[in-house]
């Protein structure tokens, strides 16, 4: 049986993964999955919930009260929360300041990356996150570890944040993203670390037709 082809994209908060995943996934006519959406609709799930996060037996029930699924509309991937569409509001600063906390959770992550899995089993997909390459795929076809200058990514997450209305300063952006890049790399289970076999991507000064181009080079045959 032909087997499926998985790109990994694996990197810092806010350096441009979900724009490259979902230009590669438009491209390729794969499908794009966004697994910090996954960590961030939990996130919003637990503090909906109230979840006490020094139980261990309420965070594993919690988690199997949870159905997360993408709606993937002109390549733009929509999250469903218990049927619910939840998009916005798991990219807003309450959740944005929860979400490494809870993603460190070894239940938590045991149980996403099991689903994450199982959809790289089903289709071609293009996959950003932090542990793609290292623990969910680790035998991805393609493994990109994406970077760029902290100041260049907070102003680039500030000016997002503010298209949509978000009241929010440029620093606590910057603080919220070195506190998670911080959280994210010194975590016990699957800290993110680039994969010895991953290609680094530097974004800083880069515009995505140049990220693409990039990528591209590195995938000649499919
Ligand atoms: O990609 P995004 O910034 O939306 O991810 C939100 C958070 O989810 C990250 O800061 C990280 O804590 C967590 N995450 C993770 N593993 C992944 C994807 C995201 O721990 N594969």
């Amino acid at each position: 049986m032909k087997k499926n082809i998985v790109i990994a994209i694996d990197g810092y908060s806010s350096c441009g993964k979900s724009t490259l995943a979902k230009a590669l996934a438009q491209k390729l006519n794969y499908i794009y999955i966004d697994s910090g959406a996954m960590y961030r609709a939990v996130t919003l799930f637990f503090l909906r919930q109230g979840i006490d996060l020094s139980s261990h037996a309420a965070i594993s029930n919690a988690l199997q009260h949870i159905d997360i699924d993408f709606h993937s509309r002109d390549y733009q991937s929509h999250v469903l929360l218990n049927g619910e569409e939840v998009s916005e509001e798991i990219r807003q600063m309450p959740v944005s300041q929860k979400v490494s906390e809870i993603a460190a959770i070894k239940e938590v992550r045991q149980c996403m990356v099991k689903q994450q899995q199982k959809m790289g089993k089903q289709k071609n997909i293009v996959m950003d996150g932090r542990d793609i390459g290292t623990t969910v795929f680790p035998d991805a076809y393609l493994k990109l570890f994406m970077t760029a200058d902290p100041k260049t990514r907070a102003e680039r997450r500030y000016k997002e944040l503010q298209a949509k209305g978000e009241n929010v300063s440029l620093e606590a952006v910057f603080d919220n993203l070195a506190h998670r890049d911080f959280q994210d790399t010194t975590r016990e289970v699957s800290p993110l670390v680039r994969a010895t076999d991953a290609v680094i991507l530097d974004n800083t000064n880069l515009n995505q037709d140049e990220q693409l181009a990039f990528t591209m080079a590195y995938l000649p045959v499919i």
